[in-house]
């Protein structure tokens, strides 16, 4: 950041888009399939979003699409995306939890295989990455999707809503039949600083007593206590404990930043849920769009004292302006 430019600036060049300043690029396996996967999170024009892409072993890359609700093809155990006839790409939850939770508003994905890396089951890694290669101002403004009218989504006692709120906050729920876990919830009032220091290193989790069934169904094949928190009846097999002592539930708002963010656009308003998972973060996304009357599309110049929570970067990053002052 140019040091001339004083808070009220700084203020204005919040509200513009983000992309991150170079390629990153990560290693691991899936989570599901076991096989090794790799990712590169790309930077993208203004006004482009975020998007995905396949890359095939000779080199040759499928066509890109928009990571948006109507393109979510399952929501078993994570979120996939259909790409036509390259297939889908599962598990892209956590890397767009990142990107969304961090402010980022326009980058390409290429994964190299059917799911994204599982790393340590967290965004832990990409935020890092992110931080620490800085990301770019972009000269276009934020746009956000803002809640008009509340939708809710039901399955049994579940459920999930998208309400009007002046701000960008998460509130969400869960109640497990197991000790370590129980009933847990977390409020969070969004700003890219407290999603990385309050949500990111959170861990997916599983339970031992599905760990057969859900490999003999393929699933799981790679999940280890590297890249899982195990959960075995009323204790927790990870040797080194949990994150946080309520990690469970902010891996949950992990996943709904994820989800929520194929709303196209960050979301201007409240998510809350209760026992809720991909499943109804997609359903609620497919009711907020099944009315125009539900959302109006602004710019952040539009919103109070133009979204503060923007002004709110994590420590030590840096946001370079794309038009550089001369001299
Ligand atoms: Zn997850």
């Amino acid at each position: 950041m140019d040091a001339e430019l004083g808070a009220f600036s700084m203020n204005r060049l919040a509200t513009k888009q983000y992309t991150v300043a170079s390629p990153l690029s990560f290693t691991g396996i899936g989570v599901h399939n076991g096989q090794p996967s790799s990712l590169i999170i790309q930077p993208a024009p203004p006004n482009s979003g975020l998007s995905i892409c396949r890359k095939y072993e000779d080199g040759h890359m499928s066509d890109s699409f928009a990571l948006v609700h109507d393109r979510v093809a399952r929501t078993y155990l994570c979120t996939a995306v259909d790409l036509g006839d390259s297939g889908t790409i599962s598990m892209i939850e956590h890397v767009v939890s990142a990107l969304s939770g961090l402010g980022i508003d326009n980058a390409l994905l290429v994964v190299d295989g059917p799911e994204c890396p599982v790393l340590d089951g967290s965004a832990q890694k990409y935020v890092d990455a992110i931080v620490e290669n800085g990301i770019t101002l972009q000269p276009a403004e934020k746009k956000f999707i803002k809640i008009k009218r509340s939708i809710i989504v039901r399955s049994n006692d579940a459920f999930a809503a998208l309400e009007p709120y002046n701000g960008r906050a998460f509130d969400v729920e869960i109640d497990f039949e197991s000790n370590v876990i129980g009933r847990q919830r977390m409020i969070f009032d969004w700003t890219p600083a407290r999603y990385a220091e309050d949500v990111a290193s959170a861990r997916t989790f599983g339970f031992m007593r599905d760990a057969k069934v859900l490999r003999q169904a393929g699933y799981a094949l790679g999940s280890s206590l590297e890249n899982s928190i195990a959960v075995d009846e009323d204790k927790i097999m990870n040797t080194d404990g949990l994150r946080y002592e309520d990690e469970f539930v902010r891996h949950k708002l992990l996943d709904a930043v994820g989800d929520l963010a194929l709303a196209g656009m960050p979301i201007y308003g409240k998510f809350r849920s209760y026992k809720g998972g991909h499943a109804l973060n997609a359903l609620v996304l497919n009711g907020l769009f099944a009315s125009e009357q539900n959302y109006e599309i602004v710019g952040a110049s539009d919103l109070p004292l133009e979204f503060d929570a923007l002004q709110d970067l994590p420590h030590g990053i840096n946001a370079e302006s794309y038009i550089r002052s001369v001299g």
